[in-house]
C-alpha cells in the first residue's frame, strides 16, 4: 500500500505543487512523519472551534481545520497522533491516476495500456490505446466520449423501444453524483465514464433512465419496469457501488 501511495504521489510530484497552491490561499501543507505518504493540509479557518481532520472520499486529499492562530507546532502533533488512521483513510480511496502513456485504463471494463500512437486522434487496439504523447489526455476522453455516445444511443433506442416510450435529447457530462439523470421533457444525461465501465452495467444505467420516462421516481413501480427492461439490474447497482468511484479517480486533465 505505502509504495502504490508513494508512486502516485511521485507522478503529481504532490508536495511540491500544492505547496506553492496552497500558500496562494493561505494554506500550508506538512508531510506526517509517521505516514510520509500522507500529505495534510493545514487550513486555518476564523470559525473553527477545534482541530478537526477530513480525508476527502474523492480524491484522498487529507485537510486539517484548525482554529486561526493555532500554532503549526499544535496542529501536526495533532495530526501525527493518528498519523496511523489517516494512513488507512487514505488507502482505502481510489488515488488519482493519470491518464498518461504507460498507464492503465479499462475501456468496457477491460483494461488497456496507453501507448504512444502517431496519429492525432487515440486508437484503441486489443488492450491498447495508441494516443499522441503530450495530449493523451484529452484525445483519449474524446475517445471515451464516442463510445459513450454510440453505445448509449444504441441501448437507450433499444429500451424506449421496448417501454414504448419516446424520449427526447442524449446529452453526456463528467458528473459526480449521478451516473444519468432523465428530465420531465424526456431528456437524458449521461456520464461518458461509463464508458469506463463494463458493457453490461453502462446498458443498465441507460434502461434505468428510460425507466425514468414512464416513472419519474424510484417507487416499486419504477424498479419493477428497470428490472423488466434490465434484469440484472441490482448485480449493475452494486458493481457501480463498489466500483463507480474507481471511474472517477481517471484523470484525463491536468488538475488546476
Ligand atoms: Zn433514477
Amino acid at each position: 500500500m505505502a509504495r502504490r501511495l508513494s508512486k502516485a504521489f511521485d507522478r503529481f510530484s504532490t508536495i511540491v505543487a500544492l505547496r506553492a497552491k496552497l500558500r496562494g490561499r493561505g494554506m500550508s501543507a506538512f508531510q506526517l512523519k509517521e505516514a510520509p505518504d500522507v500529505t495534510v493540509e493545514l487550513r486555518r479557518s476564523a470559525r473553527a472551534r477545534r482541530l478537526s481532520l477530513r480525508v476527502s472520499s474523492l480524491d484522498g486529499r487529507v485537510t486539517l481545520t484548525v482554529p486561526k492562530g493555532t500554532p503549526e507546532r499544535v496542529a501536526r502533533a495533532f495530526a501525527e497522533e493518528k498519523a496511523r488512521w489517516l494512513q488507512d483513510a487514505v488507502g482505502r480511496v481510489a488515488l488519482p491516476v493519470p491518464v498518461v502513456i504507460g498507464a492503465e485504463l479499462p475501456v468496457e471494463g477491460r483494461p488497456h495500456r496507453i501507448v504512444a500512437g502517431a496519429g492525432r486522434a487515440a486508437r484503441l487496439g486489443p488492450g491498447t490505446i495508441e494516443a499522441p504523447p503530450g495530449r493523451e489526455g484529452p484525445v483519449i476522453e474524446t475517445l471515451c466520449k464516442q463510445i459513450a455516445r454510440n453505445r448509449l444511443d444504441t441501448a437507450v433506442a433499444g429500451y424506449a423501444s421496448d417501454l414504448g416510450r419516446p424520449y427526447g435529447r442524449i446529452t453526456l457530462r463528467d458528473t459526480r453524483s449521478r451516473w444519468g439523470s432523465c428530465s420531465s421533457a424526456g431528456n437524458l444525461m449521461f456520464s461518458w465514464r461509463l464508458a469506463l465501465a463494463p458493457a453490461p452495467v453502462l446498458r443498465y444505467v441507460a434502461a434505468h433512465e428510460v425507466a425514468h420516462l414512464a416513472h419519474m421516481d424510484h417507487s416499486a413501480a419504477f424498479w419493477a419496469t428497470c428490472r423488466a427492461l434490465c434484469p440484472e439490474t441490482d448485480d449493475h447497482r452494486g458493481w457501480l457501488r463498489t466500483h463507480g468511484s474507481r471511474l472517477h479517480s481517471y484523470q484525463f486533465r491536468t488538475p488546476d
